[in-house]
Order: structure tokens, then C-alpha cells, then sequence
């Protein structure tokens, strides 16, 4: 990509406008402040620069430019954030030539395939061979317009319909099984993967078909109900929610998203007016999925079916949205069996279930007290194995208290023991996250902070630079520079040296500030970020030592054993120097 076009793109949008769409900004004199959505914080520590066009984070070290925040924020890869911003911008993008460009190449030509077969068995469903689906939708209540707009469209049953539609435009087979329409059997042959069936595009959150959903027409009691694409370098199961694309607008405005299981739920919902309504779609809800609904909103309700696959849909959906911090509540059917058959009863019936939704717990403190006689042991082993694990989640320390107290008094239970119960799950969800993230964000901060220092002052830099080596820095494209400024060598991106460079010198300065141009103050502050650093370093390093001691254990090395234990002895000796002038 032509720096210009990523300057011209900039250039045209206020970086506080578009971060201000996002996340609340709150004027800071020439700067904006806000609490940080990267990192568990409840002062602000996240800065907004219109004037440098950065941002940056003291809290966790995380900052850039405005790609960099958008990428972050929407889970998104550069070239997508790189559309969104440009289409916001109005500016148009010259054809893409990223680094990859083979890779870049295949998944154009993979969403090409998926849209080239939408249309294809969109067309069908609207001529004579789709007359029977087209009449079988229209009977199960969707209008024309839904079906245009969902692009819904018919597989003939044929098992090379679509492939020699699109022989004819040159696609060869191997690319269509890549791209997932098709499929090849044992015998080497290959075909349609969607045969006699309705197809439902999936779509990305920018509206491109990046695979299939299809239902059997007729049912031969021996189908599959729903055949689905295959994951592909373009569909990604556990990142896609069906309908997201449709609802993000509406969810962002409605501060609220609404979660059902099946497609028909989510397409009845949109032609309803509920347009913020997305559906997991056959494949189960996962953290991925729900962290993108959680930077749209955190509000979030769910309506799955009654069956027993539904309940423990219920339960994972409260196991992985409660810690993201989603406040939760359950939609209860009564007079249908999912969304879909509700709505087509009355939009009203829907309207009235989903604004009465109850709150995730409250809904399984109910089931506790309707499915058990009361003070029964099977109650009370409901209520420990199934609704207090939960109360560990919750993490407005308030609501907490509310729900322990509504426990104690409704089911005679003390309060201590609820909340020895909770620290006892709590308790274990911390120590197996802090085995998992030895070295956490704070290596960023420390690293950006060195390299602000060495862009700020030639003292810094005389100081620092018979201490640092390269692999201080964690992070590539920090070290680039710092190998840029020490040793006036390597090779960088322009456009990215540029950013992170502004960024550390804010940050820099911003310090400066604070210590009331103390130059001398700061110095003492910079070294003290340079001990660190080097501490995380040789800890990084010393933890990569234990595991080859281990490994030489068990290889019965005793030589290299010994050198190994040498090393660290070595390494231990400097970090203390280090760690002396913390
Ligand atoms: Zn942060």
C-alpha cells in the first residue's frame, strides 16, 4: 500500500472522532482521555492526540495511530481495517498489493468464488427450477425483500451445477474446493457440496459471503438438516456470527445485542424491525465470537431452545460472557418453541419476550426454587454445582453482593459459605491465567518508555547503549528501531517507524510534563524503566533455560545439564544488578 493513501486516509479523519466512536472521550487539554478498553481499568489512562494523531495507553503500553486502534478494537487485520477507515474517509483504495500477496491473492479469489455461488443459487431460487423453495420461504414467512437482501438462493439438485458455472469463469476445481462449494469422495471425483437444498450466505462483518449454511428441502429422513462450509482461509466458524453484518449498526445504536440459535430466528427477527439480533448458527457461541459483540455493546440477551442441546448452550453462553464483563439476561419463550415461530405469531409476543428477559442469574435461581421441592438435597446440589460457580464471574462487585444475598435468604444458605464457594472458583481461575501469561503488558509499556528515552536524549542513549541488546525488546518492530538508533542499522517500515516513534516521544514528553521539566528527574525515571526492562528480559531468559534443563534431564545430559545451570547462575548474577536499581 502506497504510504500516501495511508497518509491521505489520516489525514482525513480525526483520529478523536473515530476513536470517539468507539469508546467515550472526555476532553483533556489538547488531548482526550478515556479508560482504556484494552486493559481492566476504571481511572483513564488511555490518551487521544489529534494533534500527533496517536494514541496511547500508560496503563498497558498498547497505542499507535488510528489503524492500529481499529485493528485492536474490531479484531480486525490491516487490510480490513484498511477499508473500513478508507470507505469512512472517502477515499478510494488503489487495487491492494500487500507483503503477502499470494495469500492476499487466494482469499480475494475465495470470496470471489463464495459470491460468485450466492448469485448463482440466488438466481436459481428465483427461476422455474426454485419455484418449490421459493414457495416453501414464502410459506414460512419471509417476505421477497428478505430474501433479496439475505441473498437466501437454491442448490440445484445436481452434483455439478455450480461447478460448471463457474468453469465457464475459469475457476478451476482445486479452488473450488478451497473456496468450500466443493467437495471430492474417495475416488478422486469431484462435486457440488450443496445438492437440493436452500442456501443461506454467510457473511463477514463486511457483508462478503464467506460460506454456506443449507437446509434440506425435502426431508429423506437419512440427510443432514443443515450442511455448512468447511472452515477456509476465509471462514473462520468460531469467529463468525450469522447476521453481524446486518446488526452492528443497530447494535451499537441500541446499546444491546440479542442472541438466538438458529438462522430462520435471526432472518425473522431483522424482517421484523429487531435488527440487532445475530444467531450462533449451528456452530457453538465461543469467546472470539463474543468479544466482538462485546466491543459493540455489552449488553447482551440470549434466547435458545428448550432442549437439552440449548440448555448447555445457556450455560457456556454465561461461563464465557459473565468474565467478559457482559451484563446478561435470558429471553423465556412461552408460546413457541424458538424466536422464529413467535414472531410469525405476533412481532409483538417477540417485542414483549425479549424486553421482559430476565437476568442470567435470576433466570437460574428461578429453575432452582420451580424444579426442586424446596430445601431438598437435590436443591441444594442444583444450587452448588449449578448457580454458584456462576456468582464467581460477575464482575460488578454490587451485583455480586446482591445476587449472595438473595441466595442466603431464599434458600437458607449462610452467606459465608456462598462466598467461600466463590473464592474457591475465583481462586482457581487466577492461578491458572497467571501460569499462562508469565510476562504481561507492562513489557510494552517498559519497552516503548526505553525507546521514547533514546529518541528523546543522546545521554539516554550513551547510557543505555552498552547495556541493551537487541533482545531486550520483545516486540519487532521496536527493536527494528532501537537497532535503527544504536547501531544505524536494519530496515524498517516507513509508515510504522513513523507512528510508534511519535507515540514514544509522546509518551516521553507527556512524563516530562508531569515531573515539571525535571530533566533530571526523568533521567532517573528512564534508567529505572531500563533496569526493568532488562530484568523482563533476563527472566524471559531464564525461564526459556529452565525448560532446556528439563529437557536435558530427561535426555540424561549431564554435561549439558551442568552448562545450562551455569548460564542461569550467570544470568541470575546480572539480573540482581538490575534489580538493585528498581
Ligand atoms: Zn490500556
Amino acid at each position: 500500500m502506497a504510504d500516501q493513501v495511508l497518509q491521505e486516509i489520516k489525514d482525513r479523519l480525526n483520529i478523536a472522532d473515530v476513536i470517539g466512536g468507539y469508546i467515550t472521550l472526555k476532553k483533556a487539554g489538547v488531548n482526550f482521555k478515556a479508560p482504556c478498553p484494552f486493559h481492566h481499568e476504571k481511572t483513564p489512562s488511555l490518551i487521544v492526540s489529534p494533534q500527533k494523531q496517536i494514541w496511547h495507553c500508560f496503563g498497558c503500553g498498547e497505542g499507535g495511530d488510528v489503524f492500529g486502534f481499529v485493528i485492536k478494537y474490531e479484531n480486525l487485520e490491516f487490510r480490513d481495517a484498511l477499508k473500513l477507515l478508507a470507505d469512512k474517509a472517502g477515499v478510494k483504495l488503489p487495487s491492494y498489493r500487500p507483503e503477502n500477496k499470494h495469500e492476499q491473492d487466494e482469499k480475494d479469489l475465495l470470496l470471489r468464488i463464495n459470491s460468485f455461488a450466492a448469485a448463482f443459487y440466488h438466481k436459481v431460487l428465483n427461476s422455474q427450477q426454485g419455484e418449490r423453495a421459493y414457495v416453501y420461504l414464502i410459506n414460512r414467512g419471509l417476505t421477497k425483500g428478505t430474501i433479496e437482501r439475505w441473498q437466501i438462493g437454491f442448490a440445484p439438485d445436481d452434483f455439478h451445477s455450480l461447478e460448471r458455472a463457474l468453469l465457464v469463469k475459469k475457476v478451476n476445481q482445486a479452488d473450488m474446493i478451497k473456496a468450500g462449494v466443493s467437495a471430492k469422495n474417495e475416488r478422486g471425483q469431484v462435486y457440488d457440496r450443496f445438492r437440493g437444498r436452500i442456501t443461506f450466505p454467510i457473511f463477514n462483518y463486511f457483508g462478503e459471503v464467506v460460506g454456506f449454511s443449507a437446509r434440506i428441502l425435502t426431508d429423506d429422513g437419512k440427510s443432514a438438516k443443515y450442511v455448512n462450509s468447511p472452515e477456509t482461509p476465509i471462514y473462520n466458524k468460531s469467529r463468525t456470527l450469522f447476521g453481524l453484518n446486518f446488526a452492528k449498526d443497530s447494535i451499537r445504536k441500541k446499546d444491546e445485542a440479542v442472541l438466538v440459535e438458529g438462522q430462520m430466528d435471526c432472518i425473522a427477527a431483522h424482517q421484523a424491525g429487531f435488527e440487532n439480533t445475530v444467531a450462533v448458527s449451528g456452530t457453538a457461541l465461543t469467546e472470539v465470537g463474543l468479544a466482538q459483540l462485546g466491543r459493540l455493546t455489552k449488553n447482551l440477551k440470549f434466547c435458545f431452545d428448550a432442549d437439552q442441546a440449548g440448555k448447555t448452550a445457556s450455560r457456556r453462553a454465561g461461563e464465557m460472557a459473565l468474565p467478559q464483563g457482559f451484563k446478561l439476561k435470558v429471553i423465556k419463550l412461552q408460546a413457541a418453541k424458538d424466536p422464529d415461530e413467535l414472531i410469525k405469531k405476533s412481532p409483538g409476543l417477540w417485542e414483549r419476550a425479549v424486553k421482559e428477559a430476565v437476568w442470567f442469574l435470576d433466570y437460574y435461581i428461578d429453575l432452582a426454587q420451580t424444579s426442586f421441592a424446596p430445601d431438598s438435597v437435590e436443591q441444594k446440589h442444583f444450587l452448588s454445582a449449578q448457580v454458584l460457580p456462576f456468582l464467581g464471574f460477575i464482575q460488578d462487585p454490587l451485583e455480586q453482593d446482591h445476587y449472595i444475598r438473595k441466595m442466603s435468604t431464599k434458600f437458607s444458605i449462610s452467606e459465608k459459605i456462598i462466598r467461600d464457594n466463590i473464592k474457591k472458583s475465583v481462586g482457581k481461575q487466577i492461578s491458572e491465567s497467571a501460569v499462562n501469561s508469565p510476562l504481561t503488558h507492562n513489557g510494552l509499556l517498559l519497552q516503548k518508555e526505553v525507546l521514547g528515552g533514546l529518541l528523546f536524549s543522546n545521554d539516554f542513549i550513551l547510557e543505555a547503549k552498552s547495556q541493551l541488546e537487541m533482545n531486550d525488546f520483545e516486540d519487532p518492530e521496536i527493536r527494528q528501531i532501537v537497532e535503527l538508533i544504536l547501531h544505524r542499522s536494519g530496515s524498517t517500515n516507513e509508515v510504522n517507524v513513523a507512528t510508534l516513534a511519535k507515540e514514544a516521544s509522546f509518551m516521553v514528553e507527556s512524563q516530562l510534563e508531569e515531573l515539571e521539566g525535571d530533566t533530571e528527574k526523568l533521567k532517573k525515571s528512564l534508567l529505572k524503566s531500563l533496569a526493568l526492562l532488562k530484568v523482563n528480559s533476563f527472566k524471559r531468559q531464564q525461564i526459556s533455560l529452565q525448560n532446556q534443563v528439563k529437557t536435558a534431564e530427561l535426555a540424561k545430559d549431564k554435561a549439558k545439564v551442568e552448562k545450562l545451570s551455569r548460564e542461569f547462575a550467570e544470568i541470575s548474577k546480572a539480573r540482581l544488578e538490575f534489580e538493585k536499581q528498581i
